[in-house]
């Protein structure tokens, strides 16, 4: 079938846009101005009326189907008192008649502005519900709260003890519903565990809304070493029905070499990967935490708390092992390192594997935030690819200076500098860590502020991108990592026709309005799959 795209204005590359473009099963085949195709046959039309048009974007890293799980669940963060959260959770059971347990997130005593500011405990919750579990997760997810049904589930009373964590007792010497750390797990056991369908429609929900937001392809963890036979199994399901369209590509998560060496017997040769929307993709490693919580690894001591440097969860030794048996069977690998300490080991380790040669397996940096200029420069020399959240900036400006020292910070989310020295640069969200909206995420690229506009100027302002740039990171950026850099993230012959159609030119527009882009139309592989209403 023939589509034919005229009156738009279509980003070509840097500098360059044309106003239309012939597409034929999919495959984008001419681009040109509205006079090249006046005789050309086609069976479809569509007028753009002169819209803004880019390549669909791409994001390199995130969760899709817990994106969807937390979009069922109930959201917190806007509470602003103990009443409120009573109130969301009735709403939500009222609107989510049959719910079997209540679960939910992002709760903060800190912005309670009427009533009590006080942490919230069992009793508040049993005025939701006393019959079915309820766990409502602070935001730092260090501590939940469960209700009396949870507890009564769980067993727990004024002797139990868990290791590493807490359970809080109330003024009459029985558990309050207070779990602190490690003692949070036990509360997550009182929620039933997703069945395939429950998977199944967290991860069409989070499809839908990604898509309408101008997403044509992920690159998404959605394994992360438990249960990962069944999870492949469902997602594969999802493809052979054709249940979406979104272009899905998998990273997955295995610690060690017994996780990888199972995913290499089993789901490495297994059917149903069409590469086109569905493929196999990076093995992705974890090496620290993160820098809110100062458990990003660091090479010196954190600036607001002598005497600490974080945690690394893999020794140099387990990572190269791990890295060695995935690149033997041409497995890329994204690891997630924060602080420099991480981000230096990572590089180390990396380099071992290439042994003097190229990165032909294009293994990445996820986040690589705290960096130095020595850093940056091995980096670009290997040409690692790096996976950055811009998106982060928005809660991190405020804490970065404080944890690391100025000196560093002004060498860190370098995004540009990076760029520029020609590394393949690539964004995403981290989504549901944060939402997966492109536009925020831009913004953030662009303006180096905080989405309430602060600080003026920027954060850092030589990392500004140049939203050309940006939304070539977003989007041929991306694909590199994926080795479909020549299929996907340009609207030009012989690529896929995804793209989004703005309702406003994002070239023209001050940085300020980034954020604001809504998405008129997306299209995959030349086939309409979302118009705004
Ligand atoms: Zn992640």
């Amino acid at each position: 079938m023939n589509t034919l795209i005229t009156n738009g204005k279509i980003y070509v590359e840097k500098g360059l846009f044309h106003e239309a473009m012939l597409i034929q099963d999919g495959i984008i085949v001419q681009t040109g101005s509205n006079s090249d195709f006046e005789s050309a046959s086609y069976e479809n039309h569509i007028d753009l009326g002169g819209k803004t048009v880019i390549p669909g974007l791409n994001d390199s890293h995130l969760h899709l189907s817990y994106v969807g799980t937390t979009m069922r669940s109930c959201k917190l963060n806007q509470a602003r008192s103990i009443e409120e959260i009573i109130e969301i959770g009735k709403n939500h059971l009222e609107a989510n008649p049959g719910t079997a347990a209540l679960y939910g997130r992002g709760w903060n005593q800190d912005y309670f502005v009427t009533g009590e500011k006080r942490m919230i405990n069992r009793h508040d919750l049993d005025q939701i519900s006393t019959d079915i579990p309820i766990v409502f997760v602070r935001v730092c997810g260090h501590m939940a709260t469960g209700n009396s049904k949870a507890i009564e589930m769980l067993g727990v009373d004024e002797t139990t003890t868990v290791e590493g964590g807490v359970i809080q007792l109330g003024e009459d010497g029985q558990p309050d519903g207070i779990f602190c750390e490690s003692a949070t797990a036990l509360l997550d056991t009182v929620i039933p565990e997703k069945t395939d369908l429950d998977i199944e429609k967290d991860f069409l929900t989070a499809a839908d809304y990604a898509i309408s937001m101008g997403l044509t392809s992920v690159q998404s963890c959605d394994i992360q070493n438990v249960d990962a036979q069944r999870i492949f199994k469902v997602i594969r399901n999802i493809y052979a029905d054709n249940k979406t369209r979104l272009r899905f590509s998998h990273q997955f998560n295995f610690q060690d070499i017994s996780g990888l060496e199972d995913y290499i017997n089993t789901e490495l040769n297994s059917d149903g990967y069409d590469e086109k929307f569905l493929s196999r993709g990076a093995l992705k490693l974890f090496i620290d935490g993160s820098l809110g919580a100062r458990t990003a690894f660091m090479l010196s001591d954190y600036h607001d708390e002598p005497g600490t440097r974080g945690v690394s969860v893999l020794s140099q030794e387990q990572l190269d092992d791990i890295l060695s048996l995935a690149s033997q069977h041409n497995i890329r690998v994204v690891t997630h390192a924060i602080g420099d300490g991480a981000v230096e080991m990572l590089i180390n380790a990396y380099e071992q594997q290439m042994n003097g040669g190229e990165n032909t397996l294009r293994h990445g940096i996820v986040h690589c935030q705290i960096t130095s200029t020595q850093q940056l420069e091995r980096i670009a020399a290997l040409k690692i690819p790096v996976l950055y959240q811009p998106i982060f900036l928005d809660y991190d400006i405020q804490i970065v200076e404080d944890r690391v020292g100025e000196h560093l910070a002004s060498t860190s989310y370098a995004f540009n500098t990076l760029y520029q020295l020609g590394t393949p640069v690539s964004f995403g969200t981290d989504s549901p860590v944060e939402d997966l909206n492109p536009w925020e995420n831009l913004y953030c690229a662009v303006t180096r502020q905080r989405l309430d506009g602060t600080p003026e100027g920027g954060f850092c302002p030589d990392e500004k991108m140049d939203i050309s740039d940006a939304i070539d990171c977003y989007t041929t950026g991306s694909a590199y990592n994926e080795f479909r850099e020549d299929f996907k993230g340009r609207l030009m012959p012989g690529y896929a026709a995804d793209l989004a159609v703005l309702d406003r030119d994002i070239f023209e527009i001050d940085p300020a309005q980034i954020k604001d882009v809504r998405v008129d139309m997306t299209m995959i592989n030349g086939e309409v799959v979302y118009t705004r209403q």
